[in-house]
């Protein structure tokens, strides 16, 4: 009753209450929050094995066996995997999460951002959005789970991972598929690439990402015989490089749909307002005029339907005095699994349309196939987010950037974006300044990947 009436006083609801784990639970979440948000582990100067032993000690003190817990290889950017076990009646889950964070530097923040702070509703600190809440979750539901004598029928696979935000390709999750997939080799993936989206404070959307684009750097490339440039002759390297460039900057790839962004866009109309709605419903139906005014409308709309490519970056000439002898660009794209990078080779190449620019493939990610629309895995979500949310739709998404679930992906491993943490779709800081969280939504994430957790690997 006492408790009742604080939360009326605080203006909480008691159906929003329901939503938060037991104050016990939230406690522990916040703590081993706290502790790796604290724990300076940017990919270029951090070190993240701190955060795995202190994970590690956790799960041996609650009684997980010593072979249960792996850390390793790296001395200073560690990856942990712990094994909850099950009955094996059915192939493992892996719930991931990477505990590197962008860097953030002390002058470029209100607070210091390896300071675990709360104010204001927020948790603030880097990494708080960007991964550290979802490590922390995992990791405090899976200790719930064991105190509570929770039997799966399946083992869950927890695997905490380095070097996601720019390490390179030789630690993290790539590398446990490459030296030691058996400890993460599992049916499906939770990941973090997608999260719940809120519009002035109100909750709208959860969001389940099912596929990412792939990512590819082509280089553009003019060299010339140069010259002095007080005889300038119209051959000339930059012009080369500049008119190809401007023939890119109006080009469009062709809209190409999937059945997942249909169903984004379709979704997507329930909690739009005005003329969008009606225009996305009908982008849905794979209406052209529909999807070109959606694509000038919104630059992440139009990504989602069509590979794109952009110039980012410039090189070129000697000297103020001379005929450049090089000019150069890169063109970042972002690739749809209709699309392959031979295909925009082609396409470049016909745009550009001038021999003198070279054009090749500088970096390749390579392919990722999009994750199946799993029944089983989508009515645990919706069930779920109806529970918690009522009115809240469930949007299938492919992200227009990257995550290491493409390693998964591309190893045979469907991999699903959950997190459950609602924020302004207006105000995501994850990689900016001052990161923060909401404290409401990191609770409430806590239970909706406990509850879907639990529902997948319950016995039918
Ligand atoms: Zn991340």
């Amino acid at each position: 009753m006492i408790r009742l009436t604080l939360l009326l006083l605080a203006g909480i609801t008691a159906s929003a209450a329901d939503r938060l784990p037991p104050e016990s639970e939230r406690q522990l979440a916040r703590e081993i929050y706290k502790e790796m948000v604290e724990v300076q582990s940017g990919f270029s100067t951090g070190a993240t094995t701190p955060i795995a032993e202190s994970v590690g000690a956790r799960f041996r003190a609650a009684g997980f066996p010593e072979s249960d817990v792996f850390v390793g290889a790296n001395p200073r950017k560690s990856n942990i995997v712990v094994r909850y076990g099950g009955s094996g009646a059915r192939k493992p889950i892996l719930l991931l999460a990477h505990i590197d964070v962008v860097e953030a530097k002390r002058e470029d923040w209100t607070t210091d951002p390896f300071t675990f702070i709360e104010k204001d509703g927020y948790f603030y600190g880097r990494g708080t959005a960007d991964d550290k809440a979802q490590a922390a979750v995992w990791v405090a539901n899976l200790l719930r789970y064991k105190r509570e004598g929770f039997k799966p029928d399946r083992d869950l696979l927890l695997a905490l991972t380095a070097d996601e935000e720019g390490g390179g390709p030789y630690n993290g999750v790539d590398w446990l598929l490459k030296n030691h997939r058996d400890l993460i080799d599992s049916e499906y993936a939770f990941n973090e690439g997608a999260r719940g989206e809120m519009v002035d404070g109100k909750r709208v959307a959860n969001d389940i990402g099912l596929g990412e684009k792939q990512y590819a750097d082509f280089r553009l490339e003019v060299r010339n015989k140069g010259g002095h440039s007080a005889r300038p002759v119209p051959d000339n390297a930059i012009y080369h490089l500049a008119g190809g460039l401007y023939r890119l900057s109006s080009f469009s790839f062709p809209f190409r749909m999937s059945d997942v962004t249909r169903a984004y866009f379709g979704q997507m109309a329930k909690i739009e307002k005005g003329p969008m709605a009606a225009d996305l419903a009908q982008v849905a139906t794979g209406d052209g005029d529909a999807m070109r005014r959606v694509a000038a409308a919104s630059a992440p709309m139009n990504a989602m339907m069509r590979t794109t490519c952009v110039a980012t970056q410039l090189e070129g000439g000697h000297a103020t005095n001379a005929l450049p002898q090089l000019a150069a660009a890169n063109v970042n794209c972002r690739i749809l699994q209709e699309d392959s990078v031979e295909d925009v080779m082609a396409a470049l190449k016909k745009v550009v349309a001038d021999d003198q620019v070279k054009i090749t493939v500088k970096t390749n990610e390579g392919p990722s196939p999009t994750s199946p629309m799993r029944p089983d895995i989508m009515k645990a979500f919706s069930r779920v987010t109806d529970t918690m949310w009522p009115g809240v739709v469930t949007v299938p998404t492919m992200a227009v950037g990257g995550s290491d679930g493409r390693y998964l992906r591309s190893a045979g491993i469907p991999t699903y974006g959950i997190q459950g943490f609602f924020q302004d779709r207006d105000d995501v800081r994850a990689h900016g300044r001052d990161e923060r969280m909401p404290v409401q939504s990191f609770y409430e994430g806590q239970t909706l990947l406990y509850e879907i957790v639990k529902e997948l690997a319950s016995a039918k």
